[in-house]
């Protein structure tokens, strides 16, 4: 029997910490909670809202646009209400909305009409509405809780791409988000960091704060920024679709942004979140989505708007689970070229299913930006669900202790030097123990030499011992040498010394992946060797002949010329101990072919990378996304969007066992 008095108090505690959290969010600039924490909260809501509607009261937060009008500014009414849009996570859901659109013009209208969608980038700052008359620009009012916003017009003055008067003498209304660029926020984040203020949470917060400023001046200095995405009735100005109308507005000198397309069927959809998703990085603005809104003009007028949004649009909004946790420690790692990383320790947590209990911190800039210190509560999340990184502070420490990079290795105590070409700090001395255990640990990794056992503990006591002056010489130590050290029975030996002899037939792609050079991955290794007969040929290589392969640049190719010089009495010392450095011709077979092959998610016992190998291996080509030439898609756990394109397509899934399967069955 479900109790009715507790749920009533949970639906209670629910609204007032949304309208708390709206607060600090909205009027304040300074969220306390996560956005996804935030969306949990909402959704529980919804929840409640849909399956016990009588528990919750008809005026909540699911009615209304989460914001307020802060009393500095003078209040204007919107002449139409400034809504929010329907958030969506999945493509699922973008194809949900397609076809509620269909279902209501059928129910409104008794047909259906062709429906074309605009994408757009979704912006990650605050709504203006900008009213213009006789071509001037005489008012900007934030969105506020929607219906009243404030008036910020001499604010908006000082921003300089928005255009003070336009050749369009009748009244006219637009409206647009006004944002921060990326380099911007990192830099006034740093200047809060120095006078112990804390960052702003995100681009949405600089940029509301920035706009509540009394001082007109202080907004010049900021460098705010705006793009146009809406045309209120853009009817009366002839325009029969929303596309149409904003390509009037950039005529008329507001900035659009480019990146908008126009999708005349859905289904068009996941393929464009590809792209626009691998854009993301590079753009000089953040966004937090895509919003995909109905093209015609009409159609929209027939689908309406509810309180809290249109029903012609709606945000489908990237994700990545935000979980807090404590900095416990920071450890300054030196790499094989002494390029000193700051690496945070946590009090463990579990983020998006796996345990995470450190995240670099990449270098002291990006300390700085975040504001990061010991004992701070922060957020992290899994990058691509992937890497773990810190987003922002949470909760700064009462007793926060600044994070600093010392001025002297932490291995060797060498002064650390700035290097000239990036942000990084290193130690400059060749011989830092520190470089030689990184080497070393380069050197047994996975896709170098891939030697079982020579792990973290290991190295340090064979550089530790002096036992090892470079990575190599692990290939010279005697049985005695071995037993030398600390906790290593006969057993582990043994395997060790197998190993290494296993290491004697490795293709030399491995090899020259291994020894570390600097621009020189795993994919540049095998490109080169596809060029050699054997691998004496590798020093015949002029730095014309590595630039004229595919995939090789200069740079990369002056770095080869040079390194292979100092390295090739080494390739010698490897050859004369047994090492065969075959050339691998990168196909086992042509079983694949001609096919396309896209790999997705976590398998259970492969990585992606292995998975890919194999396909590549045996002639198939591997591509970061579905479309319609994909010949299969190999899924994992938590596959993303190119598994629900693929069901789409009607592309071919196949799970790990079913892809060995194919591989077994190819072969015979
Ligand atoms: P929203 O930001 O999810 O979407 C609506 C807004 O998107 C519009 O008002 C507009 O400003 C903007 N936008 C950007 N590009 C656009 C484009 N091309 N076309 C149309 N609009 C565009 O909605 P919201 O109501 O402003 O904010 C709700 C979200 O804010 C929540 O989902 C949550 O993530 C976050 N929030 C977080 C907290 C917290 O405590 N962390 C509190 C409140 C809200």
């Amino acid at each position: 029997m479900i109790n009715e008095k507790k749920l009533k108090k949970r639906v209670e505690d629910v609204i007032d910490q949304i309208q708390i959290h709206n607060k600090h969010y909205y009027v304040k600039d300074t969220p306390v909670i996560s956005d996804f924490e935030y969306d949990a909260l909402v959704k529980e809501l919804e929840y409640f809202s849909q399956t016990y509607p009588h528990l919750v009261p008809a005026d909540n937060p699911l009615k209304k646009v989460g914001g307020e009008v802060s009393i500095a500014f003078s209040k204007v009414k919107h002449r139409l209400p400034m809504t929010s849009l329907s958030n969506v996570y999945s493509i699922d859901a973008c194809f949900d909305f397609d076809r509620r659109n269909r279902s209501l013009l059928q129910k409104e209208l008794g047909r259906v009409d062709a429906i074309s969608y605009v994408a757009e980038l979704k912006i990650d700052g605050l709504a203006i509405n900008l009213h213009y008359e006789k071509g001037l620009l005489v008012s900007a009012v934030t969105r506020g809780d929607g219906v009243t916003g404030e008036e910020v017009t001499q604010n908006i003055c000082q921003i300089s791409n928005i255009p003070r008067s336009i050749s369009c003498l009748k009244s006219l209304d637009v409206r647009g988000e006004i944002y921060m660029e990326k380099s911007k926020l990192e830099s006034i984040n740093r200047e809060r960091n120095l006078r112990s203020e804390p960052p702003f949470a995100n681009p949405r917060n600089a940029a509301a704060g920035t706009l509540r400023q009394l001082d007109p001046s202080v907004v010049a200095s900021r460098g705010l920024k705006f793009f146009l995405y809406l045309v209120v009735d853009a009817e009366i100005f002839g325009h029969v679709t929303h596309a149409e109308a904003l390509s009037w507005a950039e005529e008329l000198g507001f900035p659009v942004n480019s990146s908008r397309q126009i999708l005349t069927d859905i289904t068009q959809f996941p393929e464009l979140i590809q792209s626009l998703t691998i854009q993301r990085e590079e753009l000089s603005f953040d966004i937090d989505g895509i919003v995909l809104k109905v093209n015609e003009l009409a159609i929209q007028d027939v689908l309406g708007a509810t309180a809290k949004s249109p029903r012609w649009a709606i945000a489908y909004k990237f994700t990545a689970e935000e979980v807090k946790t404590i900095i416990r420690e920071v450890l300054f790692q030196v790499g094989r070229s002494g390029v000193i990383t700051p690496v945070a320790l946590f009090e463990p947590v579990e983020v998006s299913g796996v345990m995470v209990s450190k995240a670099t911190l990449h270098n002291q800039d990006f300390i700085d930006q975040k504001g990061l210190g010991l004992g701070d509560e922060v957020l992290i999340k899994r990058a691509g669900d992937v890497i773990p990184e810190v987003v922002m502070v949470a909760h700064r420490a009462p007793d926060h202790l600044p994070i600093v990079t010392p001025s002297h290795c932490p291995i060797c105590l060498t002064p650390l030097i700035q290097d000239e070409t990036q942000v990084a700090i290193i130690c400059p001395n060749v011989t830092c123990s520190g470089r030689l255990k990184a080497s070393l640990f380069h050197l047994g990794s996975r896709y170098a030499l891939n030697i079982e056992g020579l792990g973290e503990k290991l190295v340090d006591q064979l550089v530790d011992q002096k036992l090892v002056q470079d990575p190599w010489d692990i290939f010279s130590l005697s049985t005695e040498q071995w037993g030398s050290l600390d906790r290593l029975g006969e057993k582990s030996i043994s395997s060790i010394v197998l190993e290494l002899s296993n290491c004697r037939q490795l293709p030399l792609e491995r090899i020259i992946y291994a020894m570390g050079i600097k621009l020189v991955g795993e994919k540049t290794a095998q490109l080169i060797v596809q060029q050699l007969e054997e691998w004496q040929d590798l020093f015949l290589m002029s730095k014309e002949a590595f630039e004229a392969i595919n995939g090789i640049g200069a740079k990369t190719a002056d770095i080869l010329v040079d390194a292979l010089l100092l390295l090739k009495p080494k390739f010698e010392f490897l050859h004369s101990i047994g090492f065969r450095m075959k050339i691998e011709r990168h196909q086992l077979s042509g079983l694949f072919l001609g096919k396309r092959f896209v790999v997705t998610g976590t398998l259970p016992s492969y990585t992606r990378k292995a998975i890919e190998k194999l396909i590549s291996d045996h002639g198939g080509e591997v591509r970061a996304t579905v479309s319609k030439s994909t010949d299969y898609v190999v899924a994992g756990d938590s596959p993303g969007s190119n598994k629900e394109k693929a069901i789409l397509l009607g592309v071919p899934i196949l799970n790990e066992d079913t892809f060995l399967d194919l591989l077994k069955e190819t072969k015979l």
